[in-house]
């Protein structure tokens, strides 16, 4: 009969491991993996799969089945102790203890520990018993959703559940992660999620770029313009470049060109959107698409003209750089010995961290191209020769447009020196910079 307890006690254990070790299993795997595992041939990932869906229910029933055996072993040491013990008092408090530190040991923390590890394989070697279980327990299961749901309505949550775009963005890098996705796929995702937060002002052409014509210029100079830059509109102003009047589309100039027209006020198209540097891409993708337009003007909060943006500017944002045959390409990255690099500003601080190897999350900087990243940690507007050092990275400006880095220069140095003395290096790399500032 002693046996009897002991073999069902331990047994009860085992038991309360494997529930344990399957909570961790099922709660480890991603939604996305779920899903992919829903499509497959094999019978235990198509079972896992369903439970995964129910995640809420399955975990309700892992509950009750592990409440069960810890109770029941707790409840047998308890029997069996004051069998064979006299003092029924001490006989519950030792097999309240000993149970205790048995289940916390062997039927919690080691088998999570060890599911977490490998959470997969014991996710598909436990479905068919947690999906019988799953079964067995579902008018229970039942009952508690009603009893969960009453709690809820009683004590509602006032807080916002929305899934956050950082949380989406989680969920597609764990879908690179485990090879659900590729990189490309994931970083056209992102960059899709992110689209919405970025506003006109992310991705204009600034005013000192833009290339304009007088209304009252003559066609010759127009035909040279187009030529020398490769553009397909050429914005037009009265007076100044406050104040676009007119587009100049190239196909329409030829034509009236031609046709011998001379004036480009005639040539000009009227048609002119103007947009505010807050407008959201979005928004502004979607009016130049009903529009049928290509180009916007951006008007700053004094009423001037603060850059143009076009729709390849937009769509840039979200398939990344595309170049024109007219484009001069600017490598994002030039190699200039082992380990010396020039970087272009529009780098990505993602892309930079990734190259150089960099152990901190971009996400910790507002910034999202190296040139922001670099004003933020000189926390000034950068110039021409401003160095900083950056974790083992020193950095050097090399040119400035409109405020913005264009390119820096990179140089990359042995980690270990600078591993333990980071934030000192950083401190005298920002002084050093301007400490040649005010030299010059
Ligand atoms: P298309 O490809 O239709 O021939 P495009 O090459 O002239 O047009 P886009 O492809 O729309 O121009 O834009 C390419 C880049 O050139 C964008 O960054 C845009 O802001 C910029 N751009 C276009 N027109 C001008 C202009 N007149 N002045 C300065 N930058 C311009």
């Amino acid at each position: 009969m002693d046996l009897f307890y002991i073999l069902t006690i331990i047994a009860l254990v085992i038991i309360s491991a494997f529930f344990s070790a399957a909570e961790t299993a099922y709660s480890s795997i991603t939604r996305v993996r779920f899903k992919a595992m829903a499509e497959s041939k094999h019978k235990r990932q198509v079972w896992a799969a369903a439970l995964g869906e129910n995640f809420e229910k399955l975990i309700t029933t892992i509950l009750i089945g592990n409440n069960i055996v810890n109770i029941g072993a707790a409840t047998l040491a308890t029997l069996f102790l004051t069998r064979i013990m006299e003092d029924a008092t001490l006989a519950g408090t030792i097999s309240t203890i000993t149970i205790t530190v048995v289940v916390l040991f062997l039927g919690e923390v080691a088998p999570k520990t060890l599911a977490k590890r490998n959470p997969e394989p014991f996710a598909l070697m436990a479905a068919p018993i947690v999906l019988f279980l799953y079964y067995l327990f579902y008018p229970l299961n039942w009952i508690l959703g009603l009893w969960q749901k009453l709690l809820t309505k009683i004590f509602k949550s006032k807080g916002d559940t929305a899934i956050t775009d950082e949380v989406l963005i989680t969920y597609v890098d764990e879908a690179e992660d485990s090879g659900e996705i590729d990189a490309e796929e994931s970083e056209l995702i992102k960059s899709a999620i992110e689209f919405d937060d970025l506003t006109v002002e992310d991705a204009l052409t600034p005013r000192v770029d833009i290339v304009a014509i007088d209304v009252t210029a003559s066609t010759d100079k127009a035909l040279e313009l187009f030529r020398e830059t490769g553009y397909s509109r050429i914005p037009v102003f009265k007076g100044s470049i406050d104040n676009i009047i007119g587009i100049l589309n190239e196909k329409d100039f030829y034509k009236l060109y031609m046709d011998g027209q001379k004036k480009i006020r005639n040539m000009m198209s009227k048609e002119v959107v103007l947009v505010p540097p807050s407008t959201k891409l979005s928004d502004l993708l979607k009016r130049l698409q009903k529009g049928k337009m290509h180009i916007a003007i951006v008007i700053s909060e004094f009423g001037g003209t603060m850059g143009i943006i076009t729709l390849e500017d937009i769509l840039e944002e979200l398939v990344g750089e595309i170049w024109d045959e007219h484009d001069d390409i600017e490598e994002p990255v030039k190699v200039l010995s082992e380990n010396e690099y020039e970087i272009a500003g529009q780098y990505t601080v993602d892309d930079f961290f990734d190259l150089f190897e960099i152990d901190k999350d971009p996400d910790d900087y507002d910034s999202v191209t190296v040139s922001g990243f670099v004003g933020e940690i000189l926390d000034r507007t950068p110039q021409v020769n401003d160095t900083l050092t950056f974790e083992n990275l020193f950095i050097k400006v090399l040119s400035v447009e409109y405020n913005r880095i264009a390119r820096i220069y990179v140089k990359v140095n042995e980690k270990q020196e600078f591993e333990d003395v980071n934030e000192g290096l950083l401190l005298r790399g920002l002084k050093s910079g301007s400490d040649e500032e005010s030299e010059e």
